[in-house]
Parts: structure tokens; sequence; C-alpha cells
């Protein structure tokens, strides 16, 4: 059975962004809503400070927003984390878990990530849950070991009724310009997809799997195009209503 996927093109801001970028938001708005509907679901993870006041400009026009992480716990003393449910709280419908950049700069495994994208699923998030190897890594012959294996101890067993989407994002590719070939990422996604649907039957077939990491306006058609691809996870082009929208139209 052939199941179809509604393609899911997420931004991530990462930490940029002041109120002042909102008027960015504002151009995208105009953008996805001045002609035909976009053919996938359109997403941007800012910073949770824009979270509430983005919302107010993104819902009319169809822009689900995200985190960018959540802590495991639902609430307590954890100074400075924010919690799944705070996320929901603030407008939030999907949480990006296991982000490279969290896993190499906040020391996060696998199973952190696991805990994580429970907690999003306990709260009502879409989990967008990241994968991916370092350049040492591919070099070494081990991309597909690492991969297999984050993805096998971050996706949690409740991802068998929930929605959640995974993110292969290559390390070496984010903010670098490069990317794999079509013909490497459609051989990780191909793997991924065996695997979740090995793992989770039928729901496996289903999950949006993403690509991430120098994904641009001069890129997105052809790596959008590959099977398996459902969609992608944007950083840099995602702070450019211009870029971004191009990216959207690409699907
Ligand atoms: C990211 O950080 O998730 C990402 C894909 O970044 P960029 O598009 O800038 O490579």
């Amino acid at each position: 059975m052939t199941q179809t996927i509604t393609p899911l093109i997420a931004g991530n801001w990462k930490m940029n962004g002041l109120r002042q970028s909102l008027l960015e938001v504002e151009k995208l708005a105009a953008k996805l809503t001045a002609g035909e509907p976009p053919r996938c679901t359109v997403a941007l993870c800012p910073p949770a400070t824009l979270i509430n006041a983005m919302n107010r400009i993104a819902a009319p026009a169809g822009i689900v927003l995200g985190g960018q992480d959540c802590s495991a716990e639902a609430s307590g003393a954890h100074t400075g984390d924010l919690s799944a449910p705070m996320l929901a709280d603030a407008g939030a419908q999907m949480v990006i878990v296991g982000h490279s950049e969290r896993r190499a700069d906040h020391g996060e495994t696998d199973e952190m990530v696991r805990q994580k994208a429970i907690a999003a699923l306990t709260s009502g998030l879409t989990p967008i849950i990241c994968v991916g190897e370092t350049r040492a890594q591919r070099e070494a012959g081990e991309a597909d070991a690492v991969v297999s294996r984050q993805l096998a101890a971050s996706v949690p067993d409740q991802a068998a009724e929930h929605d959640v989407v995974i993110a292969y994002e290559p390390v070496w590719a984010i903010g670098t310009g490069l990317t794999p070939t079509s013909a490497d990422i459609a051989q990780m996604h191909k793997s991924l997809r065996d695997q979740l649907i090995s793992r989770f039957g039928g729901r496996g077939e289903g999950m949006r799997l993403l690509y991430g990491g120098s994904l641009k306006p001069g890129n997105a058609k052809e790596i959008l195009a590959i099977a398996n691809v459902n969609g992608g996870l944007v950083g840099g082009a995602s702070l450019l209503a211009d870029d971004f929208t191009a990216i959207i139209w690409a699907v």
C-alpha cells in the first residue's frame, strides 16, 4: 500500500530573531495567501520568545509554529528550560528534538532525545526528531550505522500511535553550503523508511522524512523530488521570506 504523505517544510530560526523579524513573517504570510495554497504543511520554529507573537501572524496564513527544543519534564526546578506544555500553551504544535547543535552543545544523548520526544507527544506536540552523521563518521563509512542507531534509540515506541517527523540532517551539511549527492540522500532516506516500516508497520510508511542541511532555493527542487524525501528542515534559508517561499513552491 502506498500512502499519500503531505510534505512538510519547516524553518528552524535557531537563535535568531527579534520582534522586528516578525515583519519577515508578515511578508511570508502575504506571499503564501496571495496565490494557490502551498502543496505542503509550512512550519516555523522561532526562538520561544517569539512563538506567541508570531502565531498571531502565522496562524491566519496556515503556518504552523514549533519550538526548537523541550525539556523531558513537564514542570519543576529546571531553571532556563522550557517544557512541552509551555510550548503548546504559547501556540506551538510541533517541536524539534535532538538537533545536532543541541546534541553537540548540550551533550544530548539518544535517550535524552527519546524522552523529549515522549514529553512532546504527551503534550500533543509533533516532535521533529533529528538524526545525522558527522563528516568524520561519513568519511569512515559509518553514516548508515550511526544514523540507524540514532533512529532506533531516539524514536519512542509511542510513535506507533502518534504523528512524528524524522529529519535526516548530515551534521557536515548544516550551514556549510554542502549537501550530499542526490543518490546518497535517496539511499539514506530509503534505509530510514525501511527501518520505520519494519518497526512500526503501516505507520512507518506514512511518517514524514525530512531532509535538512543547506537546503536552498537553488537545490530544493532536486532534493525535494527524491523518493522518500517528504519535505525539508530549513535553517538559514528560512530567515528570509523570499528564500523560504521559493523552497515551499519547489514542493
Ligand atoms: C538546520 O540547522 O536544521 C539546518 C538545516 O540549517 P541550514 O539549512 O542552515 O543548513
